[in-house]
Parts: C-alpha cells; sequence; structure tokens
C-alpha cells in the first residue's frame, strides 16, 4: 500500500543547525504515529515539512505517493492543529470551524451544517455561537480540533495539543483522540516530548534526537527494545549498564538496558549479586523508587510499597534475571 507520508533523505538545515538530517521515514495510511524527542530534536520541524510550512534543503517528500516538495500547504490534503489552537477571538466557534470551507468558497448553509457536524464529532454540539474567549481551555482544544477535521483531511498533524491542558483533561482528551482517530481512519501525525504520551496513542512511534530519528517501532518496541542509549534513557526510566557491568553480571562486554522493575532488593547476607548502597527512596504510590550506589553507578528499583522497604544507607545486594537484561545496537 502507498504510505500516507514518505521521506527519502529529507533534510532541513537553518544556516549551520541541521534542523532535521538525512531522514528516512514512512507513515501507513491509518496509522497514529507520534514523533517524540526532546526540545531541539527536529519534531516540528518534520510535521511544518509534512505540511508545506517548511521546504526540506533536500531529499524527497511524497504524500500518499505524490511528490510534494513546492507544493504549497492549501493544496495539500493535510490539516495542522497547533499547540496554541490559533483560533480567530473575533469569530465565534461556528465560523471558526468554517473557517477553512469558507476560503474554499463552500455555500453558507453546507458549511455551517459542516461545522455543526464536526462540533459534535469532537462533543460540542450547540457550543457554535459562542467566542473562543468564553470557552474552557480544554473546550477550545476541541473547537481548533474539529476546525482542522471539517476539512476532511486524509493526514492530521497535531503539534502538540494537549501540552496546554492539566493532567487530567490531557488523559481524557488522549483517549477521545485515539478513538477519534479509530472511527475517522485519518492518518493522525502526533508531535510530543511525553514519552508517556506517545506510548498511550501511537500505532508506532519516532524517537528523535538531533534531527536524526534514532529508532522506530511500537510502544512496545521502543520501550522494552531500545536501540541505544538514548532511546533506553529518554522512553521511561531504564537503568543504563554500561559494557563493564554487562561483562561482569550479566555476561557480555556489551551496553545493556534494565528496567527498574526488573530489580530485586536483598539483604547483603544473601549472597550472590551486585553489591549495593542504598541512596534514597521516593514514595510513588503503588511502588516505591529505591535509589542505589553500586559499582559507581546510580541505578533505579522499583518495588512494591507494601513490602519490607530498605532503608537509605543500607547496604544491599541487587539481584535481576539475565533475560530481563536488553543488550542494546551499540558498541561497546
Ligand atoms: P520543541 O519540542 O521545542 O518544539 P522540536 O523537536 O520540535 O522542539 P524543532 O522546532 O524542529 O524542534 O527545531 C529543531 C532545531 O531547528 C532547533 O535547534 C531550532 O532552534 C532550529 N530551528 C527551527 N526552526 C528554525 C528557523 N525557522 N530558523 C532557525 N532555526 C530553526
Amino acid at each position: 500500500m502507498t504510505p500516507a507520508v514518505s521521506f527519502t533523505k529529507v533534510s532541513r538545515h537553518f544556516g549551520a543547525v541541521r534542523a532535521v538530517d538525512a531522514v528516512d521515514l514512512e507513515i501507513a495510511e491509518g496509522e497514529f504515529f507520534a514523533m517524540l524527542g526532546p526540545s531541539g530534536s527536529g519534531k516540528t520541524t518534520c510535521l511544518r515539512l509534512i505540511a508545506g510550512f517548511e521546504q526540506p534543503t533536500s531529499g524527497r517528500i511524497e504524500i500518499f505517493g505524490e511528490n510534494a516538495v513546492g507544493v504549497p500547504p492549501y493544496r495539500r490534503n493535510v490539516n495542522t492543529v497547533f499547540q496554541d489552537y490559533a483560533l480567530f477571538p473575533h469569530l465565534n466557534v461556528a465560523d471558526n470551524v468554517a473557517y477553512g470551507l469558507m476560503v474554499k468558497g463552500v455555500a453558507r448553509e453546507e458549511r455551517s451544517r459542516a461545522a455543526e457536524e464536526a462540533l459534535a464529532l469532537v462533543k460540542l454540539p450547540g457550543y457554535g455561537a459562542r467566542k473562543p474567549g468564553q470557552l474552557s481551555g480544554g473546550q477550545r482544544q476541541r473547537v481548533a480540533l474539529a476546525r482542522a477535521l471539517v476539512n476532511k483531511p486524509r493526514v492530521l498533524l497535531l503539534d502538540e495539543p494537549l501540552g496546554a491542558l492539566d493532567l487530567k483533561l490531557r488523559e481524557q482528551m488522549q483517549e477521545e483522540l485515539k478513538s477519534l482517530q479509530k472511527q475517522l481512519g485519518i492518518t493522525f501525525v502526533f508531535v510530543t516530548h511525553d514519552q508517556g504520551e506517545a506510548l498511550s496513542m501511537a500505532d508506532r512511534v519516532a524517537v528523535f534526537n538531533d534531527g536524526k530519528i534514532m529508532q522506530i517501532g511500537s510502544p512496545q518496541e521502543i520501550y522494552r527494545r531500545p536501540a541505544t542509549r538514548f532511546v533506553a534513557d529518554f522512553v521511561g526510566s531504564s537503568n543504563i549498564l554500561p559494557p563493564d557491568f554487562m561483562q561482569r553480571y550479566a555476561g557480555q562486554r556489551r551496553w545493556g538496558s534494565l528496567r527498574p522493575e526488573h530489580i530485586r532488593i536483598l539483604a547483603q547476607t544473601s549472597g550472590d549479586g551486585v553489591p549495593a548502597r542504598v541512596a534514597a527512596l521516593s514514595y510513588l504510590g503503588a511502588g516505591t523508587r529505591v535509589s542505589l550506589d553500586a559499582e559507581g553507578l546510580r541505578l533505579h528499583a522499583v518495588v512494591d510499597s507494601g513490602g519490607a522497604l530498605p532503608a537509605p544507607g543500607d547496604a544491599v545486594v541487587l539481584t535481576f534475571n539475565r533475560d530481563h537484561v536488553h543488550v542494546m545496537d551499540e558498541p561497546a
């Protein structure tokens, strides 16, 4: 099947800054695709390249198999939901939503019917007469979404659309966006620096660093089998194990990663394992995070808060199942 979006060796440089650096990428039709990475890693520039707000310095971009380089934004079947919503304050909600259709010359009646339909999709039926200033942040976010959906794009681009919402609302919107995407079957490309958000919503995640994609995979692959130290560190809270440590305790001289939930903490008298000292405890609710100093490393374990907990300063022994150690692709 022709991919919805494909990048071949796409670069976008701003002077000496390689915002996007020789990126290869294929996003399938109907996929919920997340671009994840720290600030400045090139995610937004990639999104803007898909939207047509930026042009590549080099490389090839195709949207549904057609060359997109040089094609202006309004000629692409793509719409963007911006982080700051970019609503027109003087227009009411219905006119904001119908704006794109008005520009295209769609008749008034047809426009307002489509706007009402889009508002119903985002669960704001009957809000058309209000001004954006009379809405909550979450409602404004929904209006911005309706304004993009009314154009029936084949690809919807979302640039940190939930960034301004509080945690509870964000979680609710994550679920709604996901089910809306399934219902409509539109390809969603979502930019976020929040790994929890990317892992919980996306079918596949691309992890960005320094203008490059470090890894693309399903949330499970990215979380369980990070390709590099950067991915292991950025996605979740893995312990990174250097080659010396790995050789000694896991039998191979490579970089490894180990999830905090896979470390067991035993009393010092219990013999074999990694000698360690407890540095600190943080209560997380069901689990407690234990910071440990071992072999010159700072490791973290998460243990059941209901069980016996060590105390800061305790000398302990750490054990783990070698099967739980993930060996990374990076050379030692
Ligand atoms: P954030 O999460 O902070 O939005 P990001 O991963 O989306 O970050 P980009 O906005 O794509 O990152 O920026 C990538 C790099 O390109 C940064 O170093 C940024 O300063 C630079 N950059 C982006 N746009 C421009 C521009 N118009 N002119 C010059 N440099 C730019």
